[in-house]
């Protein structure tokens, strides 16, 4: 067992690496260490208007929008709904211009999906509930609004689904997507870095154990082990 400490070294390296590197992708990606994720979204209801028709219903955009969860895919009016025009898609609470409609596109996912918002509108944070995907609000009022992913189309290669409950739609109103994007960590990849930690881990605690079994071991020298004590037998030569 020589080379244990040697195994036991690289396996304490490879948990580091992936702890290091996990860090520091979260670090540069949209939302930081923002860890609060769904549970902690926090709408200033204050900033809604109450008087606003809501097609989903209010119960819904309380639930979704204010509590941070999710409506059931291909459930929401924005979804299926088309527009001509121009028009942008608001924050159902506070009316913040969100997304154009030129950025709007049949995701097939069952949720209204876009490939870039409005400059500045959007708030991100990691979803630390789902393998560190991000989360996304909106940037006035703190509504939550769902996540972006890193499979979008081009060009930005973004996919921000959104609840349709919290969005309402002014065909009045015109805006442009915001000239930059952020970088969105795949989720995918946190899962398969916490994957490799976990099992370096494992494997530096097993040859742990293997290198410390020998000083865990207490002496035992007041026991005597008569299976063990070796029995003088006669020599068969002696007599010879
Ligand atoms: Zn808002």
């Amino acid at each position: 067992m020589a080379d244990e400490p040697y195994r036991r070294f690289a396996s304490l390296a490879a948990s580091a690496a992936f702890v290091t590197l996990a860090v520091i992708l979260m670090w540069l990606s949209a939302g930081g260490w923002d860890l609060s994720g769904s549970k902690g979204t926090a709408m200033k209801s204050e900033l809604c208007n109450h008087t606003r028709h809501l097609p989903d219903g209010r119960d819904l955009f309380q639930m979704v929008c204010a509590f941070g969860g999710t409506e059931r895919a291909f459930s929401g009016i924005h979804d299926h709904k088309e527009f001509n025009g121009s028009g942008v898609y608001r924050c159902a609470c506070c009316g913040a211009p969100l997304f154009p409609l030129d950025a709007k596109f049949n995701s097939g996912t069952g949720w209204p999906s876009f490939t870039a918002p409005v400059t500045d509108a959007m708030g991100y944070r990691k979803d630390i509930l789902q393998y560190g995907s991000t989360e996304v609000h909106c940037s006035t009022c703190g509504a939550h609004l769902g996540h972006v992913f890193d499979d979008g189309p081009p060009p930005t290669g973004l996919r921000y689904c959104i609840n349709s409950a919290c969005l309402w739609y002014d065909e009045f109103a015109s805006a442009i997507v915001a000239a930059s994007s952020p970088w969105i960590l795949n989720a995918y990849l946190v899962l398969l870095l916490l994957t490799g930690c976990c099992a370096s881990c494992c494997v530096f605690s097993k040859h742990a154990v293997v290198v410390a079994q020998p000083y865990l071991q207490k002496p035992k020298a007041d026991r005597v082990d008569v299976e063990a004590t070796p029995v003088p037998r006669a020599n068969a030569f002696a007599d010879a």
